[in-house]
This record gives structure tokens, sequence and C-alpha cells, in this order.
């Protein structure tokens, strides 16, 4: 699979009129509004775009991305990588009342000038698939919670100690 460079701006209806494919990575630093939401902005983003026009005449750029975003989790306030895996369609437009015209499957974007920003569209995508509040998933954080099912749970969740008094049960058991 051949590695190209993308384009930071395109014109996705020449691009859509040609069917135009994209292949490629952008690196997660350049992406400045995700980035602050992030732990560390090393790394890049797999992208595989294709543009095109289908049967009803809309102009489309479908898309896949593949990143690990690396965050911080909330809980126990390591680092760890998040994986997204993300597929979207999106509708190419000129105006709002287009995009309003748009059938279900597709989200719009509306272009102005011409040019669309590849970095920004792939930027929106992942902050979307990014949770507000990253974490762990339970059974692989250090910080463990007591499940609010157990039927105990009311003396567990009244106990402000408990989280420290477990932590600290995993470091004697560390030694
Ligand atoms: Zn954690």
């Amino acid at each position: 699979m051949s590695k190209d460079t993308i384009p930071t701006k395109v014109d996705p209806f020449r691009f859509a009129d040609n069917g135009t494919r994209l292949q490629g990575t952008l690196p997660i630093n350049e992406m400045t509004r995700l980035k602050s939401g992030l732990a560390s902005d090393e790394g890049g983003v797999d992208i595989n775009l294709l543009f095109g026009v289908d049967e009803e005449g809309i102009r489309f750029l479908r898309g896949h991305l593949k990143t690990d975003l690396i965050v911080q989790c909330q809980r126990c306030m390591e680092t760890f990588k998040y994986g997204i895996i993300d597929d979207f369609m999106l509708g190419i437009v000129e105006t709002e009342e287009q995009a309003d015209e748009l059938p279900e499957r597709f989200d719009p974007v509306v272009v102005k000038d011409e040019e669309l920003s590849i970095l920004e569209v792939v930027e929106d995508e992942l902050i979307v698939s990014l949770p507000i509040v990253p974490m762990h998933k339970s059974e692989d954080c250090k910080v463990k919670m007591p499940f609010k099912a157990d039927s105990d749970d009311e003396a567990e969740s009244d106990n402000p100690f408990k989280v420290i008094e477990l932590l600290r049960t995993k470091k004697d058991k560390g030694k």
C-alpha cells in the first residue's frame, strides 16, 4: 500500500467528479484542536478517502480512519492508547440549503470557495469519536471502583477511603 502525501487543501467537487482516492497518514501534531484533549501528540492517523458521485448525483466523501490517540485516564491519571476506527460518509454541498436537502445517510460538509481542508475533516471526525472523559476500561484501570450493581454498594460508596484502601492493597501485593 502506498503512503502518499495527503494534500492539505483539495477541491472536493473536482475530486468527486474524478473519483479520486486519497490514502496515507496525517500527523496528529498538526491537529491543534484535537491535540488539546490528548496526553501526547505523537503518531499519525491512517486515512483512506474516496471522493465520488452517487446515483442521485450527490457528491460524497467516504472516509475510513484508524489511529491510536494517547489520552490520560481521568480515573487513575495514567496515559493509555485509545484506538479509534471510524467510518464516515459526507455529502459535499455548497450551501446550508443544500445541506438540509441531503438524504440522512450523509453528514453534510458545506464547502466554500471550492476548497476543503482534509486535515480539518479528519480532525473533526476524531474529536467526535474521542470520549469527553477518557478512562480505561474498568478491568484495565489501576483504580478499582466498586460496581454500582453490587447489593452492598451503599456502604462502599459512602466510604470515601475505599478507593485509597484498594490502591494500597494493590501496591502491597506488588511488593
Ligand atoms: Zn485508568
